[in-house]
């Protein structure tokens, strides 16, 4: 109903942004158009698709534009655009909250920064959009009409204020307009004055010249009139176009500054940051393409959630079709951001179609190459600072393809790059560990877990610490799910040391330890057998270990067995498993093991009978302490301790 002004709360962490940009000594506030222009340039893509599509669509396409407005003396900043709009609904929901994929993940990092300056580089690595005005504004309004709709809507917020106003109005231009009550000049320091000419001009070519609509602002001008005696000066208004419009993709590389390339990459990815790779390309032909890739430096908080949404846009013939065109990058590639502009597509193109389309799926095999063989290239390079970042920020996402795309496999694994057992602080490629890898070891040896301190203090890896063999720490989730499907590296088999068998011995060794076995089996095998029954409900088996040199007693999987992260990953996403029960493997040498087998030696038939309960309460202790020595969750831990404590009262 027009005329109703409604005041409306912003949504809580909407309006701690809104203090933060306030107050915000961000070092670059003229940022706040660019995001208002890209915002403006994003609604006349998203119309002049939309009239595209539907042709019963009531509205004007024919004068595309931007429109900048400056009122020195009201100081008014004016930002029009005559496309898409918003519907009142649409308003409340993408101004009025902070309707940005991420939000969760930064207002929890919000509340957690202890500083102004630590919240505000959080702001900056985020990006603000919208609510970058209010760096610069003591007061937004926007009044916007969606096309197609009758009626529009009027916004408006001060700075400062926890709530905003929102109103239905009968008469509104189609599109958005956007008008900043410009903070007060200081007088101090006229960069900062968004009233003047020259200042707009210079923010606007520096950041946003290759918006492919044109950006008008009037000017005035001083002209000189008649001759000689009659010679006057006269101001007039003139209408410029501000930017050169130039599809940024379409120039070659040596034309265009990386400065440029990089307001481009803020423009379509949303982002702050400055790229890593830029990556133009060019393909003539067949399918005719150009597309401008850029590999991000800093992950987005939002990488690993569902909203992620951002990807590569596709445009057919200059003309924007879709954001996020994931046909054309698949998910593991999904922090790579950018533009393809296909040739040979109809511009009514759909999702539906592209899934089908041949075309695409060409241009997304060569996207994907040329992405990965830049990798590559960083990965290569003299200095590794590059690579490192990239790794540090992308390696989880990038390792994901290990599982989904099968014929780069190989690629993926030569740029991946892992912890391991051979240094504290850097990562070695598959190359350099099978490089080191002494005569005789046939397999790359790796351990999962959930942290380097937990995979370091586990018992598996006793035996390889005692060897001297280098074990790779995989501690990502990820890890676990490519270790259980990726089978070797340049035909190096990946091997557990938490599962089956493990063999580092040289034959000769492996005659000795033959030996020791048997005597082994005859010495603990009754033990062994009592232990398999008592610790029936939670071991599958009870045997002899060569692996272990300091602890008693460990757990180990089959060789198909779920590791216990794995099993807590599947708990956590809510799937059913069976319970898994694991195998014992005792230490033969360790006093303890020796120490129980004499004690059960001594007591047989009692100990059968069950009826010697400290026995029994030993063996639950013993296989208790290999769950917790690697990082396993006890079943019933106020039991083993009340058990351990008892124990200790004995012996203290
Ligand atoms: P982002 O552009 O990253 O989504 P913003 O804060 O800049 O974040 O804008 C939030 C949303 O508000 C946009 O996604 C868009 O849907 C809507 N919006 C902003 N400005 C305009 C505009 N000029 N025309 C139409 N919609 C707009
Ligand atoms: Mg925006």
């Amino acid at each position: 109903m027009p005329g109703v002004t409604e005041q409306l709360e912003f949504q809580a962490e909407t309006h701690q942004l809104l203090e933060l940009m306030i107050h915000s000594v961000y070092s670059n506030k003229d940022t706040f158009l660019r995001e208002l222009i890209s915002n403006a340039s994003d609604a006349l893509d998203k119309l002049k698709l939309a009239a595209y599509q539907d042709k019963d669509l009531t509205a004007d396409t024919s004068d595309l534009h931007i429109e900048i407005d400056v009122d020195p003396e009201a100081r008014t900043l004016t930002v029009r655009d005559n496309g898409i709009g918003m519907s009142r609904a649409e308003v409340v929901d993408l101004i009025g909250t902070l309707a940005k994929s991420g939000t969760a993940e930064l207002r929890r990092k919000l509340t957690e920064a202890k500083s102004e300056a630590a919240a505000e580089e959080l702001i900056g690595q985020f990006g603000i959009g919208f609510y970058s005005t209010f760096m610069v504004a003591d007061k937004v309004e926007l009044l916007t009409r969606k096309a197609g709709e009758t009626e529009g809507t009027r916004w408006e917020a001060a700075a400062g204020s926890s709530t905003y106003t929102i109103e239905t109005v009968a008469d509104a231009p189609q599109g958005t307009t956007v008008t900043l009550h410009l903070k007060p000049a200081d007088p101090d320091d006229h960069l900062f004055d968004y009233t003047l000419e020259w200042k707009l001009r210079e923010i606007v070519r520096k950041y946003s010249d290759f918006i492919a609509w044109p950006i008008r602002m009037n000017v005035e001008r001083t002209v000189t009139e008649g001759e000689g005696e009659d010679k006057v000066e006269k101001t007039i208004v003139e209408e410029q176009v501000l930017n050169s419009q130039k599809a940024l993709w379409t120039r070659p590389r040596g034309e265009v500054s990386d400065e440029e390339y990089t307001e481009f990459y803020h423009h379509v990815s949303h982002a702050w940051d400055t790229p890593l790779e830029i990556i133009p390309m060019k393909a003539e032909g067949t399918f005719e393409y150009q597309a401008l890739l850029f590999i991000p430096s800093t992950a987005p908080f939002d990488l690993f959630t569902r909203e992620h949404k951002r990807g590569v846009q596709l445009y057919v013939r200059r003309v924007f079709i879709m954001d996020n065109c994931e046909e054309l990058m698949p998910e593991y590639l999904r922090f790579v951001k950018g533009v393809v502009d296909a040739q040979d597509l109809s511009l009514n193109v759909s999702r539906e179609i592209l899934q089908q389309d041949r075309q695409i799926q060409m241009i997304r095999k060569r996207l994907v190459r040329k992405v990965l063989s830049t990798i590559k290239d960083i990965q290569g390079a003299e200095d590794q600072t590059k690579y490192e970042t990239f790794w540090s920020q992308f390696g989880r996402v990038l390792k994901e393809g290990l599982l989904s795309d099968a014929d780069n496999r190989e690629t993926i694994l030569a740029v991946s790059s892992f912890a391991s057992t051979a240094s504290d602080s850097e990562l070695t490629t598959l190359a350099g560990y099978v490089e080191r890898m002494p005569e005789g070891q046939d397999a790359i040896y790796y351990m999962t877990g959930e942290s380097r301190a937990q995979v370091e203090n586990s018992p598996h890896l006793e035996a390889f610490k005692a060897k001297g063999r280098e074990v790779l720490i995989l501690t990502d989730p990820v890890d676990e799910m490519w270790v259980s499907s990726v089978t070797d590296f340049e035909g190096k088999p990946f091997k557990s040391i938490a599962k089956g068998e493990v063999d580092l011995e040289t034959e000769d060794e492996k005659k000795e330890t033959e030996a020791l076995r048997e005597q082994q089996d005859k010495d603990f095998g009754d033990l062994l057998k009592w232990l398999g029954t008592t610790l029936d409900d939670v071991a599958k088996e009870v045997r002899l270990t060569n692996r272990l040199t300091t602890s008693p007693a460990c757990l180990v999987g089959d060789v198909f067995d779920f590791t216990p992260m794995l099993e807590r990953m599947y708990r956590a996403s809510g799937q059913a498993l069976p319970e898994q029960k694991r195998i014992l493997e005792l230490n033969p040498t360790h006093p303890l093991v020796t120490g129980l087998r004499d004690s059960y030696d001594a007591r047989k038939s009692d100990a059968d009978a069950g009826k010697v309960p400290e026995l029994a309460e030993a063996a639950e202790l013993l296989y208790g302490t290999a769950v917790l020595a690697e990082g396993g969750e006890l079943k019933d831990p106020a039991r083993f301790a009340q058990l351990l404590t008892e124990r200790l009262t004995r012996t203290v």
